[in-house]
């Protein structure tokens, strides 16, 4: 088993997030990954919407499209 924690904190995940990653400034290059997250995580990244929620210099956002 991999270690089941939430990519921002080290609370047990949720469920697996399909995010959408970018650098501040460079929104056409868009990495797409799957994220273990925490409910809380989940809902303030689904909060932040499709301009995304900053976390050090790097922008994330819910889903792949
Ligand atoms: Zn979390």
């Amino acid at each position: 088993m991999p270690t089941a924690r939430c990519l921002w904190c080290t609370d047990p995940p949720f469920e697996d997030v399909a995010v959408a990653r970018w650098r501040a400034g460079n929104e056409d290059d868009k990495e797409r990954i799957t994220v273990p997250m925490c409910r809380k995580h989940l809902e303030r990244l689904r909060k932040a919407g499709d301009k995304g929620r900053e976390i050090k210099g790097l922008y994330y956002k819910a889903g792949w499209w």
